[in-house]
C-alpha cells in the first residue's frame, strides 16, 4: 500500500506476504525526513507482517486502535492537537462486511459499512476543514479504496476485485 511499486517490486503477493525491504512506505519517507507521520489501523496484520521491517526502526508510528472507530478517534485526535503532520488511516469496516455477508451493492449490510466508512471520512474532512490555523495551512487529502470483492472474497483479478478509485482534496491559501 502506499508504496507506488509494483507488486514484483513490493513482493506483496498475498496476505500473508510482508513488503520487501527495500521498499519505504510513505508514512516511513516522511518521518526519515523529520515530518511526523502516524499509520492508524485496527487489523494488526499490517504491523505483525506487511510493515514489520518498518515497526523495527520506527514503532512510534504505528497506532493500532480496537476497530474502525478507534481508527478514526485516533486520526481525529491527531488532526486537532496538531501531534501529527501526515496522518494516514486504513478501514476495515468494509471487507468484514463483505467477507461476512458478501460483496455486493444488493448486500445492506455491505452498504451499511460504506456508509460508516464515507460518514466517518466525512467528519475527519470537517475536522480538517475547522482548524483554526487552516488558513496559515497547505493541505492535501487522499482517499482512496482497496479491493471490492466477488460473493465473499477477493484475491481474483475480475474487475470487481482489482479495481481502485482515487480521490484527492487540495487546499492553500498561502
Ligand atoms: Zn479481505
Amino acid at each position: 500500500m502506499l508504496t507506488g511499486t509494483l507488486v514484483t517490486t513490493n513482493g506483496v503477493y498475498h496476505n500473508d506476504d510482508g513488503l520487501a525491504k527495500t521498499i519505504s512506505p510513505i508514512f516511513y519517507t516522511l518521518e526519515s525526513k523529520q515530518i511526523k507521520s502516524k499509520f492508524c489501523f485496527s487489523w494488526d496484520t499490517h504491523r505483525s507482517l506487511r510493515y514489520k521491517n518498518v515497526v523495527e526502526t520506527s514503532p512510534q508510528i504505528f497506532c493500532k486502535a480496537q476497530d474502525d472507530d478507534g481508527t478514526f478517534e485516533t486520526m481525529k485526535k491527531s488532526i486537532e492537537y496538531n501531534s501529527t503532520q501526515a496522518i494516514f488511516g486504513i478501514l476495515e469496516y468494509l471487507d468484514h462486511a463483505g467477507h461476512t455477508f458478501g460483496f455486493s451493492v444488493s448486500n445492506d449490510k455491505y452498504i451499511e459499512a460504506l456508509s460508516d466508512s464515507e460518514r466517518g471520512t466525512r467528519k475527519l474532512i470537517d475536522i480538517v476543514n475547522k482548524r483554526k490555523t487552516k488558513d496559515l495551512e497547505y493541505c492535501l487529502i487522499v482517499i482512496t479504496t482497496d479491493h471490492g470483492g466477488v460473493n465473499r472474497g477477493h484475491l481474483g483479478r475480475t474487475i470487481m476485485e482489482s479495481m481502485i478509485f482515487l480521490h484527492r482534496i487540495r487546499r492553500s491559501s498561502i
